[in-house]
C-alpha cells in the first residue's frame, strides 16, 4: 500500500445515498466494506465526518438563526453521523472509536491526540466527530487539522465526483479532469476543492489531498494502493 495512515473525509451528504435527507444504512454498509478492505491490509484509517445531511450553521443563519447556535447544531449533527458510521463499521467487524471535539462523554471519547494515535496503531478506525469544536469552521478544516495532528500521509476526500475539473462536470459535459494539480494552481484557477481556510492549512503543511469518487466500490483501495484515479493536489 502506498499510504500507511490516511485521513478519509466524508461529507454528511455522502451518507444520504439516494435520499434527500438523513442517513442511508445501505450506503453506510457499503462504505464500511470498503474501509474494511483497506484496514485488513494494514492501513491505519482516521475519518472526519461532515454534518450537511442534517444541519449546516450557515443555512440556519440565512433564515435568521444565530450563527453560533446553528454551528453548534451542525457540530452535533457530525456526532450523530459519527455514531451511525461507528455502528456500520462495527457491524462489519472493524473495531472503531469515536472521538468528539465537543465534550459529550456518555456517547463519545473526547478528542485526545495521543489516544487517537494509539488507537490507530492498534488497528482501530478512529472517527473524529464535532468538527474542530469551533463555530465558523467546517469539517474540511477539521479534516486537515486532524490529519496534520495525527501525522496522516494524505487526506482522501471521498465525493460523488471522480476528481477536480476545470469546470463543473455535473453542468458542463466538456469539463476536463486534472490527474494532478498544485495547490497554487487550484487557487490561481479559482477551483473549489475545500473551503479556503482548510485548503491553505493543507498547503502550508504540505499535506496532499486526493479527491476521488467514493461511491464506486473498490475505489478507496485503489487510491490507497497508489493507483492514479481521482485528482491529487500536491505542492
Ligand atoms: N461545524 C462547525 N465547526 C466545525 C465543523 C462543523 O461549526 O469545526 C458546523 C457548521 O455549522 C457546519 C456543520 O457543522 O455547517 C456541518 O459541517 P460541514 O458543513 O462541514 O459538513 P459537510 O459539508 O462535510 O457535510
Amino acid at each position: 500500500m502506498k499510504y500507511k495512515r490516511i485521513l478519509l473525509k466524508l461529507s454528511g451528504e455522502a451518507l444520504m445515498g439516494e435520499r434527500q435527507y438523513g442517513i442511508d444504512p445501505d450506503r453506510l454498509a457499503e462504505y464500511a466494506e470498503d474501509i474494511k478492505t483497506i484496514t485488513s491490509k494494514g492501513v491505519e484509517v482516521a475519518i472526519v465526518i461532515g454534518g450537511g445531511n442534517i444541519f449546516r450553521g450557515v443555512a440556519g443563519a440565512s433564515k435568521g438563526m444565530d450563527r453560533v447556535q446553528g454551528d453548534h447544531m451542525g457540530m452535533l449533527a457530525t456526532v450523530i453521523n459519527g455514531l451511525a458510521l461507528q455502528g456500520a463499521l462495527e457491524d462489519a467487524g472493524i473495531p472503531t472509536r469515536l472521538q468528539s471535539a465537543i465534550k459529550i462523554n456518555e456517547v463519545a471519547e473526547p478528542f485526545i491526540r495521543r489516544k487517537a494515535m494509539r488507537h490507530l496503531e492498534k488497528g482501530r478506525v478512529v472517527i473524529f466527530g464535532g468538527g474542530t469544536g469551533n463555530p465558523y469552521f467546517t469539517t474540511d478544516s477539521a479534516a486537515v487539522l486532524r490529519a496534520i495532528e495525527i501525522e496522516a500521509d494524505v487526506i482522501l476526500k471521498g465525493t460523488r465526483v471522480d476528481g477536480i475539473y476545470n469546470t463543473d462536470p455535473e453542468k458542463d459535459d466538456k469539463a476536463i479532469k486534472f490527474n494532478t494539480i498544485t495547490f497554487d494552481d487550484v487557487l490561481r484557477k479559482g477551483l473549489k476543492v475545500m473551503d479556503t481556510t482548510a485548503f491553505t492549512l493543507s498547503q502550508e503543511n504540505e499535506l496532499p489531498i486526493i479527491v476521488f469518487d467514493m461511491n464506486k466500490k473498490g475505489n478507496l483501495l485503489k487510491v490507497v494502493a497508489g493507483e492514479k484515479i481521482g485528482t491529487e493536489v500536491n505542492i
